[in-house]
């Protein structure tokens, strides 16, 4: 027999956590399917120094185990397992996490995305001490250092100008001959004085004992390798959005981001709010994530309100879960 709650919560980076803070405290109960990867992209963030609030900066992994405790405090319930199925046809929508089916009479959906890896060796030792995917995040800890930027694409572009704010100066490694950016950045990024371009060049490592010192990369056309000296490698290749439960499902982008109507976190299905990086091509920031992840509990409370659900289906609410 499925436990029938009013909030189902599927995910639990900042945005999860956050609609869960403010879903609990609005006396939903609300369940979170926090998923083996609990706590999303932050966990592989070292410090945080741009969420406001932490003058001192604050480790990812830390701060995601604070949004937990406060969501809990008000009495969130949490699944760590991934949902492996849903049902977003009828209410109560139901979700699946193995065999165990939960229902929901409101999903807020909350699993983030991830950026695109080059899945070279050195990436996944140095992650966090000089590889990263993120220049506004961790730029800062690069001052006066030469970098590495990594893709071709808008992202890249926007990443390396950022980077010239701060850093000595800045390689953008492209595997191509030209740029798949906009023309108006891609200008940009050829004109900066601090930004030089390796073309038709492969990033074959990323060297360094403890942190990073340099990338090995070698031209596509001759072969030769070489080591640009780096503090940094920023991979700018793209995200994915985690939304394969929802293809079919929910309305989405050709990137398969779940599209929420302007200003609101409303997505094609009615009761389905979607909040944070599953839906936000722009600004991917753990605390735009937890701006949305506010709005869809204060939508999905207000959707609530409005279309209760017939009484036999309260019977479960608050039903208790692992
Ligand atoms: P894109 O898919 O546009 O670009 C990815 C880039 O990474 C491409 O140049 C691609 O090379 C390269 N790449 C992909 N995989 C690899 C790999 N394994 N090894 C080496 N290089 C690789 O992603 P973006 O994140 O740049 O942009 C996503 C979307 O967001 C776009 O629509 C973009 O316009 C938009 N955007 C807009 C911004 C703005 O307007 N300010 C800012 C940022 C993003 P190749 O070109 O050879 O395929």
């Amino acid at each position: 027999m499925a436990d029938v709650n009013e909030v189902i919560i599927i995910g639990s980076g900042p945005a999860g956590l956050t609609a869960a803070i403010y879903a609990a405290r609005a006396g939903l109960e609300p369940l979170v399917i926090e998923g083996y990867g609990a706590g999303g992209q932050l966990m592989i963030t070292t410090d945080v120094e741009n969420y406001p609030g932490f003058p001192d900066g604050i480790e990812g992994p830390e701060m995601m185990q604070l949004f937990r405790a406060q969501a809990e405090r008000f009495g969130t319930r949490f699944i760590t397992a991934d949902v492996t199925r849903i049902d977003l046809s009828r209410r109560p929508f139901r979700v699946w996490v193995g065999d165990a089916e939960h229902e929901g009479n409101a999903i807020i959906v909350s699993t983030g995305a991830s950026a695109k890896w080059l899945g070279i060796e050195g990436e996944q030792r140095l992650m966090g001490r000089g590889v990263s995917a993120c220049a506004t995040c961790d730029g800062f800890f690069f001052k006066d250092k030469p970098v590495v930027v990594v893709g071709g694409g808008d992202t890249a572009m926007e990443e390396a100008l950022f980077l010239t704010r701060m850093c000595e100066s800045v390689t953008i490694v492209h595997r191509r001959h030209e740029f798949r950016a906009s023309a108006i950045m891609a200008a940009r990024a050829l004109d900066h004085p601090r930004i030089t371009v390796r073309w038709g060049s492969v990033v074959e490592d990323v060297e360094g004992d403890q942190v990073v010192t340099g990338v090995r990369v070698k031209d596509a056309d001759t072969g030769t390798e070489d080591v640009i000296p780096a503090a940094a490698m920023f991979v700018a290749i793209g995200h994915q959005p985690s939304t394969s439960l929802f293809t079919d499902i929910l309305d989405m982008d050709s990137e398969g981001y779940v599209l929420t109507q302007p200003g609101s976190t409303v997505t094609s299905i009615d009761g389905v709010f979607a909040c944070g990086d599953v839906q936000d091509t722009t600004y991917r920031q753990a605390v735009t994530a937890a701006g949305t992840g506010c709005m869809a509990a204060i939508d999905a409370e207000r959707w609530l309100e409005a279309n209760p659900a017939p009484a036999a289906d309260h019977a479960g609410a608050g039903a208790s879960a692992d």
